[in-house]
């Protein structure tokens, strides 16, 4: 097939169809597929095995280097078209970590880094809280400067963390935690600190939260935490911007997650169409069916062809670059949108075209009708898209 702009290469779509393989091969027996209750805790066999296939390792090319944003798309895509669990699995293991591949020490990464991209140590990205959810930088975790005895303010020897997140993937589970704190009285994204806190840290407890997105998710409190400068992400006071050039780098990729759960419903619906019979003749031949095939294929498509070119302008300057409709966040933004929003149309048209089936639990649609909702609230609502998207428009 010829390459164009706007088609992966031979060696892409090689790399996408071993991931594949892999994923129904070695991992999809491990998911926990369809009870409930296990789907509220962190799969560690299924992520152990994600270590040893090396797929993990490839969100983490070394310090301070980000993944590349094609190859974080091609895996989300692939690995959701076969096991939501497994994706879901290894994006958070990327957004928990990433803060400290970009910015943490190289005490921090010979400490974390063997243990994550092994899949033996479970990580999560703690930035939203009760008060604090689009609008991120309204976060009131309080980091109060820790003196010590007889200590003077200037020679804090660090912080204590006092206050809660929530709807934290991974939490309570996870064994490390990029946490963004206040740690002076600047409002909003000023006077914002992250650190890498250990799930062990005394005053750190949490509890999970039952959600209809069928991954781990819970609630942390911070009870006089304590951390030191040795614990400080990046700069104290840069902790906003930590955040957000980890959110730059995983945008595309939500949307390439709802590419392939959009390519899985229309796969499924395709071949339903053909082999479930109604009115003499197959479904498909019904022509409003074959308008709905079409209509699911033609967004599915559309979606992933933003979804690549946004990831393709990432990369092409590391985040950076040309402001407006066609730099890297005008790009992201409306791969963002349009994929988790084509994502929710095409998996609840394959569950119209089943019909009763797709409905009973443990049903490939029925656990992505309940995936697809969310990625369309976080990362990012659809509407904080469109706002970006207008803003973009006028630069
Ligand atoms: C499944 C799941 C997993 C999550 N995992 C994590 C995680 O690992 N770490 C983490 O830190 N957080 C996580 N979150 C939290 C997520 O980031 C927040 O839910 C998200 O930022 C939205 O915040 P909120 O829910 O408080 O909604 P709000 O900010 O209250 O917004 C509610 C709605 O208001 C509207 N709205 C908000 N702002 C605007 C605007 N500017 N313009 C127009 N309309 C607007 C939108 O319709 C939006 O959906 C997760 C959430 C879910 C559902």
């Amino acid at each position: 097939m010829a390459t164009t702009a706007f088609a992966l290469d031979e060696e892409q779509r090689r790399f996408c169809a071993q991931v594949r393989e892999q994923a129904a091969e070695r991992l999809l027996p491990l998911a926990h597929k369809d009870d409930p209750a296990l789907g509220e805790r962190v799969n560690r066999p299924l992520l152990e095995e994600m270590g040893r296939l090396g797929l993990l390792a490839r969100l983490f090319p070394g310090a301070g280097r980000s993944a590349a944003a094609l190859d974080l798309c091609l895996l989300r895509e692939s690995l959701a078209q076969v096991s939501t669990e497994a994706e879901t699995a290894l994006a958070l293991q990327g957004l928990g970590f990433y803060p400290v591949v970009q910015s943490g020490s190289e005490a921090q990464l010979a400490r974390w880094l063997p243990e994550v991209a092994s899949g033996r140590a479970v990580a999560a990205f703690a930035l939203s809280e009760p008060g604090a959810g689009s609008d991120a930088a309204a976060l009131a975790l309080e980091a109060t400067p820790d003196l010590g005895t007889g200590g003077a303010a200037g020679a804090a020897r660090g912080w204590r963390l006092d206050g809660e997140k929530c709807w934290i993937s991974n939490a309570p589970e996870a064994d490390l935690y990029t946490v963004f704190a206040r740690t002076g009285p600047e409002a909003g994204a000023r006077g914002v600190t992250a650190f890498l806190v250990p799930a062990d840290r005394p005053g750190l407890t949490g509890e999970p939260l039952d959600m209809i997105s069928p991954h781990p998710i819970g609630r942390l409190r911070f009870d006089g935490v304590p951390v030191g400068r040795e614990d400080v992400l990046g700069e104290v006071g840069g902790g906003f911007r930590v955040a957000m050039r980890t959110l730059d780098l995983f945008r595309p990729s939500v949307g390439a997650f709802a590419v392939g759960m959009a390519q899985a419903a229309l796969d499924a619906a395709v071949a339903h169409a053909a082999a479930r019979e109604a009115f003499g003749g197959p479904l498909r031949e019904l022509q409003s069916v074959g308008h709905r095939l079409a209509e699911m294929a033609t967004r599915t498509e559309a979606a992933r062809l933003l979804v690549y070119a946004a990831a393709a302008a990432y990369d092409a300057n590391g985040g950076t670059g040309e402001a407006g409709l066609h730099g890297p966040t005008g790009r992201a933004a409306m791969a963002k949108l349009f994929a988790t929003e084509a994502a929710q149309y095409v998996v609840d048209s394959a569950v119209q075209l089943h019909g009763a089936r797709a409905l009973q639990r443990g049903h490939l649609l029925e656990r992505l009708y309940r995936e697809v909702r969310a990625p369309r609230v976080y990362e990012g609502a659809s509407e904080v898209q469109l706002s970006i998207i207008a803003r973009e428009l006028y630069r």
